[in-house]
């Protein structure tokens, strides 16, 4: 790789010093401060490589969480930050607006399917999924249904960690339990059949989420789901028969139909957008949105929607971050879309598909391996058994590949970038998790 400098090293000591200091005082996702799972130390990052203090490159097979799908350190993406710093960083969005804001929201309604062309900036995907659950609420007052307050959903979904969200989420692995009495109660579906399901089982569950709409009608706002794949829920691709239920159903009984494509947006499952097959009436974006480089989320409506949160009794949408709009992130999101639409990202996508669904294939005769499924740029491995993830952390590692497995799931969705040697190292490492978790 000529032109990029060399990441940093840190010596034995100093790393060390890090480290202790991370483990005593920095919180990391969903873990204990008095007992935290071991953390590595990554100095720099370029194309689908992780460096890390030690001196090992490994390839990063999770996009840091669905989002950085042009790999690091991208040109185009460092220049767009840099470029709109020489301008500004930020300014309020309240009584004024940029050109970065209004570049991205025209990208976002070209790139969206058509009536979703009214654009909410939020600043992390599960602000937008509150954003959206509160204009499905507006958006039924407005229209003379205020006893309309609860959310239809599906089990096994993921929609983000704060309480509105937390109520969305599967009540399982949500853990609802725990939080009884403090979450609004919603209504769930069975999950939806998998994508390779027989036409019976979708039978039973179209009949099934039908009739719990229509016992619920009186009550419903909203229909609320993450279309085709279910995420951090369970890495669960279903059929996509499932979006014209959803479509039908919220239509039927005049609910407004919100998918959240925080994780599937972006070419993830081989479409730009789950909602070019079924167009949802609320869409919610994030993750990859500015390809990695910053916080930023966007909600999507139509003017419809748009009318009737306007026509409630506050007559505004009532929500605005302080970040809102914020213009670096705006900026690298407009580049990250243009490279998408100026390269080849479906061909990347079907490559990474090609390669995950021949490395991982094998894995179904393995001990203690009870499915693999792969969509799009995005292959699964479920166990029979929870992943001891540390030891499945350290094997794929030593193979060369750097993957974050929870619950049962061993999954990986690597940058649009990675090259065929890569993939060869990052299906290495899949493997070396699988048989050592
Ligand atoms: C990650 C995710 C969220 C939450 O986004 P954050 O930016 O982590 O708040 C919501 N919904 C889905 C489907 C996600 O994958």
């Amino acid at each position: 790789m000529t032109g990029i400098p060399k990441p940093m090293t840190l010596a034995q000591p100093a790393e060390d010093e890090f480290l202790a200091y991370d483990r005593e005082h920095l919180w990391h996702p969903y873990t204990s401060m008095t007992d935290p799972t071991p953390v590595r130390l990554v100095t720099g990052a370029h194309g689908a490589r992780l460096a890390l203090a030690d001196g090992r490159e490994v390839v990063d097979g999770m996009s840091s969480w669905w989002a950085a799908v042009h790999g690091y350190r991208h040109p185009a993406l460092d220049r767009a930050v840099t470029d709109q710093l020489g301008q500004m960083a930020h300014v309020m969005f309240g009584g004024l607006t940029h050109v970065p804001a209004v570049e991205l929201g025209r990208r976002l309604v070209e790139i969206t399917p058509d009536p979703l062309d009214k654009v909410f900036l939020a600043d992390s995907g599960s602000v937008a999924v509150e954003v959206a659950l509160k204009m499905v609420l507006q958006h039924q007052r407005g229209t003379g249904r205020p006893e309309r307050t609860r959310m239809l959903t599906v089990l096994g979904g993921y929609h983000g960690d704060t309480f509105d969200c937390m109520s969305v989420t599967d009540p399982v692995a949500g853990m609802h339990a725990i939080w009884r009495g403090l979450l609004p109660e919603q209504v769930f579906a069975p999950r939806p059949p998998s994508y390779d399901a027989t036409p019976p089982d979708l039978q039973a569950w179209a009949g099934a989420f039908r009739a719990l709409a229509a016992a619920h009608a009186h009550e419903l706002a909203g229909i609320v789901v993450e279309p085709l794949l279910q995420g951090a829920g369970g890495m669960r691709p279903y059929l996509e028969a499932c979006l014209h239920v959803f479509r039908e159903v919220a239509d039927e009984h005049d609910l407004v139909l919100v998918f959240d494509e925080i994780a599937t947006g972006f070419g993830r499952t081989g479409h730009l957008f789950v909602s070019e097959v079924v167009t949802p009436d609320i869409l919610c974006i994030g993750k990859a949105l500015t390809g990695g480089y910053l916080t930023l989320a966007a909600v999507l409506t139509t003017d419809e929607v748009a009318r009737g949160i306007s026509a409630s009794e506050s007559g505004v949408l009532m929500h605005g971050p302080t970040y809102m709009g914020n213009p670096l992130a705006c900026a690298v999101a407009s580049a990250s879309i243009d490279l998408l639409r100026e390269g080849d990202w479906k061909a990347d996508v079907a490559r990474i598909n090609r390669a995950l669904t021949a490395g991982l294939e094998p894995l179904r005769a393995t001990p203690g391996v009870a499915d693999v499924r792969t969509l799009g740029a995005v292959g699964v491995v479920q166990l029979d058994h929870a992943v001891d993830v540390v030891a499945a952390t350290e094997a794929a590692l030593a193979a060369g590949a750097w993957l974050r497995p929870f619950r049962d799931l061993v999954y990986a969705m690597p940058p649009y970038v990675i090259s065929d040697d890569e993939l060869d190292r990052l299906v290495a490492g899949i493997r070396g998790a699988v048989r050592a978790g």
